[in-house]
């Protein structure tokens, strides 16, 4: 049995490692907030400007309808818009694009809005995405790391179960915080306030008589401003994925009580060090009551606590002893991350066909050299009523052939083929395939796919029945 000092400082190290993800997440979603900032200076100075007279725009003059011209533009941004539609968009932006684009009426004021909400929604995407992919490396990160030090520390080892998909699925749907909210509520009401701050901001800029360039600026600010919250509520979702992670490491392992470990310096607050120190049973282990985090940016953390360490001193624990009896393995002190985890973490062994389906789509989809977001083809490509819905249900679709024409479209993929290269100012390529298609008939498409950066994988933008030039 290691000494308290032992379990405390590799408890420090874990949480160190935990916020170093959280802090290198967080950087990655401000610099996204600073993007969308500039994107809506630049596009909302665009059409501020051209819809001004004399470098002026009254509120009556925004609420005009847009001329040929400045409908004909917008419905591009729009069809632009939808081409873009990337996973986690929301669906229902989504079909709103759809329907603004074939609209005849609409406001010089509206055409704004949907410029702005359109920056929100891509962010809001974004920022749901990279939460949930820390949250989940956290919780695996964390758990296992944990096992590790715990079963180091007891200088013994047994088999554990590496956390799968439906545990990491379940720690996201955890409502841990007293109001019982998740992480994709607050995400998508901090969406919501946004959107509409944004129009009252701009119809007060309008109302008012502001300079263009002021109103603008004014536009980008208001993004700018909700940084800090976006960085807090990561950081406290992480803390609190923490110590999910923790809780079910000692459950697991066995473990009876548990101590409280603040960081105790000038920042420290008064609720964590008046907890420090404290120990509870694991089965009463709670978020927000007797374990971290006890407020929003957190830094405290857990350590096992066992009550016979002082007398057992550098005794091994009574487990190590009838370690043989139990199946137990020894843990040498020098064993590392690697050999541990080679030895005791095994892969859960999937039960059913189904499961293992799933499984075996989630390999395919990570290892494809390509994506295609599920609202496109279920949401788009086979929706009644969508674009060019008809010409995949003339061949023999139906709507319920989602999952059938994503594969073979992921199937049909192949870059060699690829031609009418287009590259855009933002430094994003598009290019096409065409490619045979039909349940029934065969007939030819043309997909089109975009690659955002260099290193990025192509995404599905659209395909609709098209012969080749
Ligand atoms: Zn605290």
């Amino acid at each position: 049995m290691k000494s308290r000092e032992y379990w405390e400082k590799r408890a420090v190290q874990r949480k160190l490692q935990a916020e170093r993800q959280a802090v290198k997440t967080a950087d990655e979603m401000l610099a996204d907030y600073d993007r969308a900032a500039a994107a809506i200076r630049k596009d909302i100075g665009y059409w501020l400007g051209k819809f001004a007279e004399n470098n002026a725009l009254s509120l009556t003059d925004a609420r005009k309808l847009l001329k040929a011209d400045e409908l004909r533009e917008f419905r591009w941004t729009v069809e632009e818009y939808i081409a873009k539609g990337q996973k986690n968009i929301d669906g229902k932006w989504e079909r709103q694009l759809t329907n603004a684009s074939a609209r005849v009426h609409i406001s010089r004021l509206e055409s704004m809005e949907t410029v702005l909400r359109q920056h929100v929604e891509e962010l809001t995407g974004k920022r749901i995405e990279q939460t949930e992919s820390l949250l989940s490396g956290l919780y695996e990160g964390q758990y296992l790391g944990r096992a590790f030090d715990l079963q180091k520390g007891l200088g013994v080892g047994w088999d554990l179960q590496r956390p799968d998909l439906h545990k990491l699925d379940k720690v996201l749907k955890t409502r841990w915080a007293p109001d019982g909210e998740l992480y994709s509520d607050r995400i998508w009401k901090d969406k919501q306030a946004l959107v509409s701050e944004l129009n009252a901001s701009l119809t007060q800029g309008l109302a008012t008589g502001k300079p263009l360039q002021k109103i603008a600026d004014g536009l980008a600010e208001r993004l700018s401003v909700k940084k800090s919250a976006a960085r807090r509520l990561l950081y406290t979702e992480a803390a609190a994925v923490t110590t999910l992670a923790e809780k079910d490491c000692y459950q697991d392992l066995d473990v009876a009580e548990y101590e409280i470990l603040a960081t105790l310096d000038s920042r420290t607050s008064a609720i964590c060090r008046s907890m420090d120190g404290k120990h509870f049973p694991v089965s009463e282990m709670k978020e927000g009551v007797n374990a971290p985090p006890f407020h929003p940016n957190c830094r405290t953390d857990t350590c096992p606590y066992f009550d016979d360490w002082e007398e057992l001193g550098g005794e091994p624990m009574r487990a190590a002893r009838d370690a043989e009896d139990k199946g137990y393995q020894l843990v040498p002190a020098e064993m590392t991350y690697k050999e541990w985890e080679g030895r005791f973490v095994k892969e859960k062994a999937v039960e059913n066909a189904a499961e293992r389906g799933i499984i075996e789509i989630v390999k395919v989809l990570a290892e494809a050299p390509c994506t295609i977001a599920d609202a496109k083809v279920s949401g788009y490509l086979l929706k009644d009523g969508a674009y060019h819905a008809q010409e995949f249900f003339d061949v023999g679709y139906t709507p319920d052939d989602a999952e059938r024409l994503k594969a073979e479209l992921m199937a049909a993929f192949d870059e060699s083929k690829a031609v009418e290269y287009k590259t855009f100012p933002d430094g994003a390529v598009h290019f096409c395939i065409y490619i045979e298609l039909g349940a029934v008939k065969k007939r030819r498409f043309r997909t089109v796919w975009r690659r955002d950066t260099p290193d990025s994988k192509p995404r599905f933008i659209t395909a609709y029945r098209k012969d080749e030039d």
